[in-house]
């Protein structure tokens, strides 16, 4: 008898947010591909996010950056920001035994999912391996957040599943480019414990989806937020979730350009990778 491929549902550190945050939104966002409008504010400013990210590409490969450089005054007095807060990480490695790499991408298989990284810059040689990750807006106030946050667990988890490196060997930095002054940097460092901690939540949240999604085919919507939470007022599906009253007390009205469809999810829109 043949044996079919097993299918695996390509999962990312934003996925993993949001699955935690609302399996409803999940299911909206991932499984119906539910779209809402377009910000054009939100727009520029990931579009700028964008250019920074693949100008730090660029200059990693060794790729001219100048001509960039001379038609964006942002991008010039970000990357000048940058090289002054933080020239050591803009030089080239030292010798052989350093490994460099922009987008660098990694994945790791979980139950049926694969769970996918993309590190903005890697740098690992024989005592460390460290992660660092641009944002171009203000760095935040609350580190707690960020530290809870699935890219910071899920990023420093797959190097120590799929490297020699140990969890202590693990770091990961944010470099906020926008910050007040000069660009300002969130470092976190990786343990034992935590990678434990991180793997038992990982598997608890995989292991639910994997129930929401048998139940979904028998069109079961997966389960939404206890009434009254605060995430529901800034959400997009507050209509189609019966939660506009909460939204509109607070004079926040959600948006119904997302209810487009009443049609139950369809896994065929997940993106999927064959074994
Ligand atoms: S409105 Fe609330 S329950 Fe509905 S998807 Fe949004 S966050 Fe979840």
């Amino acid at each position: 008898m043949l044996s079919t491929p097993t299918q695996l549902l390509r999962l990312s550190q934003g996925q993993l947010n949001l699955l935690e945050a609302c399996p409803r939104k999940f299911q909206h966002t991932y499984l119906e591909q539910l779209n809402t409008p377009a910000d054009p504010e939100h727009e520029e400013r990931q579009t700028l996010g964008s250019r920074f990210h693949l100008l730090m590409q660029q200059r990693e490969m060794g790729l001219p950056i100048d001509s960039f450089l001379q038609a964006d005054t942002q991008l010039q007095s970000w990357m000048a920001g940058f090289a002054e807060a933080a020239p050591e990480i803009l030089k080239p490695a030292p010798d052989d035994q350093t490994f460099r790499e922009s987008e660098h991408y990694r994945t790791l298989q979980v139950q049926d999912y694969l769970l996918t990284v993309i590190y903005d810059l890697l740098i690992a040689d024989s005592q460390q391996a460290q992660i660092l990750d641009w944002k171009t807006y203000p760095k935040p106030q609350n580190k707690s957040k960020l530290e809870k946050n699935w890219q910071t667990r899920l990023y420093m988890y797959v190097l120590a599943e799929t490297s020699v490196y140990l969890p202590e060997q693990i770091s990961m930095t944010y470099w906020f480019v926008q910050s007040q002054g000069k660009p300002q940097n969130i470092k976190f460092t990786y343990s034992t414990a935590q990678h434990q901690q991180t793997a038992k939540k990982l598997h608890q949240l995989l292991s639910q989806l994997g129930n929401w999604l048998k139940g979904h085919k028998t069109n079961l919507l997966l389960p939404q937020v206890p009434e009254g939470r605060k995430i529901c007022d800034y959400c997009q599906f507050a209509v189609k979730c019966d939660r506009l009253q909460t939204a509109a007390g607070d004079g926040i009205l959600a948006t119904e350009g997302a209810i487009a469809t009443n049609s139950l999810p369809n896994l065929d829109n997940i993106q999927e990778v064959s074994l």
